[in-house]
């Protein structure tokens, strides 16, 4: 790659203004010209219609998202130095939010663009720092972004994932493959969320091996627990369950496709078992597809149900289809809410907005014929800035049924 020229590319007038007002993705149609074929991972200088120095990015010819932009207006030099930087102001970000109050080890410190560090995300549980690249742009400079990460956050342990389109070029390319850096750590991890005690598997679980994003969710499911009889529908590792738990409900049943997930949810509820309430809690897992189980099984069954599927929509393409699939998930899990029962939804998909995933649970209420209020909704949590639209996937509505 050295001996070549600087990937150059100029943009048409649309995607430089939007790249001036900030936003970090380039589409391949936006690409009005390059001085040459770009290489997946290298980076390309953006020059504006003057020929002045726009931006800097990562290229990827194998993504719709042709450059990430990570520096705008000012040029600068690539290096250590830079990486530092952007790490330094990630923490104090964090450093001065109350999400990492006393009792709460884990949080995620790299949002990726939106901390100015694109396609890369960084999610600490206790020691452990778990490092997920998303674009090639980080395989050649693995050494810099590491060597960054390590002096700011001083982790003991580093773990560098990848995403599945990137095992086979950083293997083949670069001779990166997945697994901790430097001291071998522990694939399982125990850390603190909010007082509470949960294994994070760093290094086979989904994305970093546990979803931070729904910590605040979780704080307002357990606010709103107390004697009920709890539905965790897409479990996972059984986060909600948890504190659901701790909030006092009378019993939480963790319902997932996959076994994997429902033992982690046991484990997780066993390591909480000082605290009297998550003690006393009834514990039950149904290994079920969701969709089918909310349709079949016997109505009025739970005081409260938390839906919070995988993304309906990784593509536009899908944006339809997911809002009919989160209308199907509400009017089902409305089904087996007995009178008074609480319906917490969440929604992960980028591609449905807030508003349209909040109206087709809004809708799924209306035509259940029952009344309901709508108690609350939220978005990203703290740690999870979003700074571009497409940025923002994480929202939650709250509906009370029978008020
Ligand atoms: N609520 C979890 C995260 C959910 S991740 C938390 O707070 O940690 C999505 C989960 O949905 C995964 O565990 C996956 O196994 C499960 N899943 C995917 N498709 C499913 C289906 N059709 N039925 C039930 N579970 C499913």
């Amino acid at each position: 790659m050295s001996q070549l020229t600087r990937l150059r590319l100029r943009l048409t007038p649309r995607a430089e203004s939007a790249v001036v007002r900030g936003h970090p993705w380039v589409y391949q149609d936006a690409v009005k010209d390059q001085n040459r074929p770009g290489l997946p991972g290298e980076l390309a200088v953006i020059y504006d219609r003057r020929d002045r120095f726009l931006a800097l990015g990562f290229y990827d010819p194998d993504s719709p998202i042709r450059v990430r932009v990570f520096q705008v207006r000012k040029p600068v030099q690539v290096g250590v130095d830079l990486w530092i930087e952007r790490v330094r102001q990630a923490r104090a970000l964090r450093e001065t939010c109350a999400v990492f109050a006393s009792g709460t080890s884990g949080g995620r410190w790299i949002n990726g663009e939106s901390d100015g560090l694109p396609g890369l995300v960084a999610d600490r549980y206790d020691t452990t720092l778990v490092v997920k690249l998303y674009i090639p742009g980080w395989l050649p400079v693995l050494e810099d972004i590491s060597s960054a990460l390590s002096q700011e956050l001083r982790p003991r342990f580093l773990m560098i994932r990848l995403s599945r389109n990137l095992a086979a070029i950083a293997r083949d390319h670069w001779g990166i493959t997945e697994g901790f850096r430097g001291d071998p750590g522990e694939d399982t991890v125990i850390f603190e969320e909010s007082g509470l005690r949960f294994e994070s598997q760093v290094r086979l679980g989904q994305k970093t091996g546990f979803f931070l994003d729904q910590r605040e969710n979780r704080r307002r499911v357990e606010a709103m627990a107390m004697g009920r009889d709890v539905l965790n529908v897409f479990s996972y590792s059984g986060g909600f369950s948890v504190y659901a738990a701790r909030g006092g409900a009378r019993s939480v049943t963790d319902l997932d496709i996959s076994a994997h997930a429902l033992e982690s949810a046991q484990r997780n509820l066993k390591l909480n078992a000082s605290h009297p309430a998550v003690h006393s809690a009834l514990h039950h897992a149904l290994q079920a597809d969701a969709f089918q189980w909310l349709r079949d099984s016997p109505a009025a069954q739970y005081s409260l149900a938390v839906l919070d599927p995988p993304s309906l929509a990784p593509r536009e393409a899908n944006r339809i289809a997911a809002l009919d699939g989160y209308a199907r998930l509400a009017a089902g899990g409305i089904r087996v809410l007995r009178r008074g029962g609480i319906l917490v939804s969440a929604s992960c998909s980028s591609h449905v907005s807030d508003q349209e995933f909040f109206d087709s649970v809004r809708r799924a209420a209306q035509q259940s014929g029952r009344s309901w209020l709508e108690s609350w909704t939220s978005g990203h949590a703290p740690d999870h800035p979003a700074s571009f639209p497409e940025a923002s996937y994480l929202k939650a509505i709250c509906l009370q049924l029978d008020p």
